[in-house]
């Protein structure tokens, strides 16, 4: 291991203080400040209690396998009691994380799958609201029939996704079959990397990691590559049809967000995690008269649903009405407010340390998932089996009552709210975007005539290694002046909602060819595509405009930038956007340092592999800036620009 170089590394960890002054948003500087002043702690303050950081653990030459260990690899150790050499333990540890980040998605995504199918098979008291979705699936699944009902269709595709998903027995990936670009199946499958379906592989990532196990660190590579096609085609593609089967697409609209958009007048109700399910179901309760009488008879004006993290952004998509607010990092800056009444938490990327925060407030947290409790909330959930399914509705109802009645207990002299809020557009998807070209045709023609030079999915989640939202903000501006349009989903999306990026007023900051081709349209330069899950979108719009373009993926101006990554999702995403072919774009390196073998896997083994690698520069704009120059090569290649 470099320590030299993990050293270094380690000393560019901004401070709170740093954060304080330069993190982008003004309602996010405000809030700290507050925050510091009544000695309510966040994520900023345990960051810095956490420095120095592990250089074993940074490098992941740090294994914890068995018990023979810990063991740790340095000068005087080069392998582990079991002969575990650095490059070994590094690619196990990041193939566990991968394996992580399957189940993660897959899990919640398999919720999504179980309510269709219950939906579908009157089991459930909920309309199937994606009609033409489920329609336009069946086709391209080949299951298709006229005789059938739309809930028979639903019903069968929800079986066929939940069986690729589950799949122990080999057989054919249905829903690589159906979907996935020729060509990338042909160099997958003489890779043999076509998985058998997300719990398989993840099964098997665990089993090989094992002690004794999987010696040779290019297998453990092999798997991670199966790995990351299990996430992308099961446990994301999977979850994001089954979502817009159950509750219909995306609409365009517009929506108020950031901490002005909360109401002190109002009840108001936090949506926190990742599964759609029972957001969907509070949005409905919230819109019952009954509920909103009783509100204003406790003296509020209504009910207002705000956004953290992803629940929010995929019921707002959806139904409107859900204000997007933070994402997991800056959760506790909401709860700071002291305007929330509830604060209902699913599953994932939400810290335990929302409880403390809490617990300075009137605010009541409930949690809805038997994978998700914290000690201190009120749990009204699914159980284990989700045998409970059919109350969700009573559910959603008990817990916006609960916000109703606690709202008189919030102490209207501890709010605090900044006076920041802005307007933002969301809900973008292939079909809309459709729309507002006439054709992809004729968008896939403004991106071969250099009017759009690129496109890049800007997405990931934030870590407190860099100043909390400035990278992303900054690649932004980078990728706009250079013409390069952006899409964004999830938690990087959450500057670009509350700095304007999300509008037309943001075509500023532009070059001139996306200045020109989208103020015609009336179109932002940030496309908002939705949640985590909605990096299906982004992805299905690629392979639809390389079609358009009678180009490869590996040959498109298109890639995926994650600036500010954190969690194991996140390295799953971006492996699964090289695994299609496209560089993935990142301000923080991934543990693997530790191993020139497996970093340089990263850095540049997969190109003959996959045609893609991931880029690792640390400086926002200068990211931006090799973004820009990387699109220029595949340009020039394509002979786009001498046109
Ligand atoms: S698996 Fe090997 S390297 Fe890991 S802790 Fe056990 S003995 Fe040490």
């Amino acid at each position: 291991m470099n320590f030299e170089a993990i050293n270094e590394h380690r000393k560019t960890f901004p401070s709170k203080e740093q954060v304080i002054k330069q993190t982008p948003d003004p309602g996010v500087r405000q809030m700290l400040t507050h925050l510091d002043k009544a000695g309510i702690a966040t994520a900023f303050d345990r960051f810095d209690a956490q420095k120095p950081h592990c250089a074993f653990g940074l490098a992941g030459t740090c294994c914890r396998i068995c018990n023979m260990g810990p063991c740790k690899i340095t000068e005087k150790s080069p392998k582990g009691v079991c002969g575990a050499d650095a490059h070994v333990i590094v690619a196990r540890n990041i193939l566990r994380w991968v394996a992580a980040g399957v189940a993660s998605h897959g899990s919640r995504g398999r919720e999504v799958l179980l309510t269709l199918k219950k939906a579908a098979s009157g089991e459930l008291p909920l309309p199937l609201l994606g009609q033409e979705k489920i329609v336009a699936t069946a086709k391209a699944f080949g299951i298709y029939r006229e005789d059938k009902t739309v809930a028979q269709l639903a019903e069968q595709l929800a079986d066929l996704l939940l069986e690729d998903m589950s799949r122990a027995v080999p057989a054919t990936h249905r829903t690589i079959a159906a979907m996935a670009p020729p060509e990338r199946v042909e160099t997958w499958s003489e890779l043999d990397i076509i998985p058998l379906g997300s719990y398989h592989e993840v099964f098997e990532a665990l089993h090989r990691t094992g002690t004794g196990t999987d010696g040779d660190w290019e297998n453990l590579m092999k798997q991670l590559l199966r790995c990351g096609l299990a996430f992308s085609w099961n446990s994301v593609l999977g979850s994001s049809i089954a979502a817009d089967c159950l509750y219909g697409p995306p609409k365009r609209s517009y929506i108020e967000t950031n901490f002005a958009s909360i109401k002190a007048e109002y009840v108001n109700i936090a949506l926190h995690g990742h599964s759609p399910v029972m957001p969907s179901a509070l949005v409905q309760a919230s819109r019952e008269p009954e509920l909103i009488e009783l509100a204003k008879a406790q003296g509020a004006a209504g009910i207002r649903l705000y956004g953290i993290c992803c629940s929010g952004l995929s019921s707002l998509y959806r139904y409107g009405e859900v204000h997007p607010l933070s994402n997991a990092l800056g959760a506790e800056l909401i709860m700071g407010t002291g305007a929330l009444d509830a604060w209902v938490a699913d599953l994932q990327d939400i810290f335990p340390g929302i409880m403390d925060v809490a617990a300075c407030f009137h605010t009541k947290v409930i949690t809805t998932s038997d994978s998700c409790r914290l000690p201190g909330a009120i749990h009204i959930a699914f159980d284990h089996h989700h045998a409970n399914m059919e109350q969700i509705l009573d559910k959603a109802k008990d817990i916006v009552k609960l916000a109703i009645t606690n709202y008189p207990a919030r102490q209207q002299g501890n709010v605090y709210i900044p006076e920041v809020s802005l307007e933002a557009e969301v809900g973008f998807s292939v079909e809309n975007i459709t729309q507002a070209f006439g054709s992809l045709d004729e968008l896939a023609a403004l991106i071969k005539a250099g009017k759009i030079k690129g496109i890049v999915n800007l997405v990931g989640c934030n870590n407190p290694k860099v100043v909390y939202e400035q990278a992303v903000v900054q690649v932004a501006d980078t990728l706009l002046a250079n013409d390069i349009l952006v899409l964004t989903n999830g938690c990087a999306s959450f500057p670009l909602l509350k700095l304007g990026y999300c509008t037309q007023k943001a075509l500023t900051k532009a070059g001139p060819g996306l200045k020109e081709v989208l103020g015609a349209r009336k179109l932002p330069p940030v496309w908002h595509m939705g949640e985590c899950l909605d990096n299906a979108r982004a992805s299905g719009l690629f392979r639809a405009l390389a079609d358009k373009c009678g180009q490869p993926l590996t040959q498109m101006p298109f890639a995926f930038a994650s600036p500010e990554w954190s969690n194991e999702k996140g390295v799953g995403a971006a492996l699964s956007f090289r695994l299609m072919g496209l560089n993935s774009y990142h301000c923080i390196p991934a543990p693997v340092l530790g191993s020139d073998k497996v970093a340089g896997f990263f850095a540049h083994g997969t190109q003959e592999l996959l045609g893609s690698v991931m880029v690792v520069v640390p400086e926002p704009t200068a990211l931006g800036q090799r973004i820009s120059a990387d699109f220029e090569q595949r340009r020039n290649h394509a002979a786009w620009n001498s046109k």
